[in-house]
């Protein structure tokens, strides 16, 4: 289709008209089972009745003021995230790479009001991604992503993920932060083991460093935890961005912090003209009350566990082609085998009616809504059955 449309993506030929819980419908009424949910995004499904309401019920009262006034809805989810959690303040942006930068600056900003405005570079990882902006393509440092637009920015060192020794190397007087995806998302759905988190979380004490997560994708109940380092037991960050699923689909994300590493971001340092509007709260905060009801976390680990069992009987099957089962509860990765594309076995998914996506490292990603039923995912794995058979080398 000719179009005005900048040609960063390239969607395949399916248009979706509404959702329904798991399903996306084409106006054809042809229907896909979505495990994908808009990259790990729609964590209630589609067109969740609760959510709905609320985005109604705000849209008739008021939209917008700016963060020029207060917003109820604001203060409400912020004591929601901290009163479970290692967080005591809250900033609220649209997007992950936008909580990204705000974890960064405010990182950065804590070294500089404690008076070591040289501590300013961040320890980060290969295979990391933290989002499109400036800030977050340079943190990030993946060359495809950096490569055409002008100089690298100064303070980023990148190590290997998982190589504890590699970052206790890297630390030097000028280190102000290590950030981390606990679970790396588009970096080919690789779990940091927990061990890790707890050895970073020590090295941040032993040398007065800021511990940063980036649970933009893993966070939000994906892992069958509200928050994916909840796993690792003593290892809370300092700071974490997180987006995606904690707005089930309306554009919203948020950099928490606990009380030293945050209070210092005062009038003047940072801001936002949309972040936390009041449209956004009104379904961030129905999110939120869903992930945490009764029985919810608990769930996803029931489903997480059965979908992993699933996907090990299948790859046993296609070992000729699937070299691995990766991730974490629903963050799964199927990593594919030299010579078959995780691109093309998602197109032949897609012939069988399942959205499923693609990260790095040849891995085809799944990130179904954080509802799906065992019906779901043994529906899943029989269309990626169909699919794996279908998959030619090349
Ligand atoms: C998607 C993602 C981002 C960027 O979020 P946007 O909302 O696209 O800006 C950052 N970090 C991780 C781990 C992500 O998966």
């Amino acid at each position: 289709m000719p179009t005005p449309l900048f040609d960063t993506y390239a969607p395949p030929s399916q248009i979706f008209e509404r959702g329904e819980g798991v399903f996306l419908i084409e106006r054809s009424g042809d229907k896909y089972l979505d495990f994908i949910s808009g990259i790990a995004v729609n964590a209630l499904g589609h067109a969740h009745p609760k959510a709905v309401a609320a985005l109604k019920a705000q849209a008739d009262k008021l939209w917008h003021t700016s963060n020029m006034f207060t917003v109820p809805g604001q203060h409400e989810l912020a004591a929601k995230y901290c009163q479970n959690s290692f967080a005591d303040r809250v900033f609220f942006t649209n997007s992950g790479t936008e909580a990204i930068e705000c974890a960064i600056k405010t990182a950065r900003h804590y070294h500089f009001v404690n008076g070591r405005p040289d501590r300013y570079r961040i320890i980060t990882f290969t295979g990391a991604f933290h989002g499109r902006t400036y800030g977050g393509i340079n943190a990030g440092g993946n060359p495809a992503y950096l490569e055409g637009f002008g100089p690298r920015m100064e303070g980023f060192d990148s190590v290997p993920f998982g190589d504890h020794d590699a970052v206790k190397a890297a630390i030097t007087e000028e280190t102000a932060a290590i950030l981390v995806e606990p679970v790396q998302g588009e970096g080919g759905v690789r779990a940091l083991p927990d061990v890790c988190l707890r050895g970073l979380r020590q090295l941040c004490d032993e040398h007065g460093l800021l511990l940063i997560y980036d649970e933009v994708q893993c966070g939000a109940g994906r892992t069958g935890k509200l928050w994916a380092h909840e796993w690792a037991g003593r290892a809370a960050p300092d700071i974490m961005a997180v987006a995606k699923g904690v707005g089930g689909g309306f554009p919203m994300g948020a950099c928490l912090t606990t009380e030293a590493a945050g209070a210092h971001m005062v009038v003047g340092t940072h801001g936002s003209t949309f972040g936390g509007n009041p449209l956004a709260m009104a379904v961030g905060n129905v999110v939120y009350d869903e992930l945490t009801a009764p029985g919810f976390l608990e769930h996803v680990v029931d489903m997480s566990n059965f979908l992993h069992q699933q996907l090990h009987g299948l790859a046993d099957t296609h070992s000729a082609k699937v070299e691995e089962v990766r991730g974490k509860g629903l963050l799964v990765g199927l990593k594919l085998k030299t010579g078959y594309v995780n691109k093309t076995l998602a197109k032949h998914a897609r012939d069988n009616h399942l959205l499923i996506g693609a990260a790095g490292d040849n891995v085809a990603r799944m990130a179904p809504p954080l509802i799906i039923e065992e019906a779901h995912a043994r529906q899943a794995v029989e269309a990626l059955d169909k699919a794996l058979t279908a998959l030619e080398q090349g």
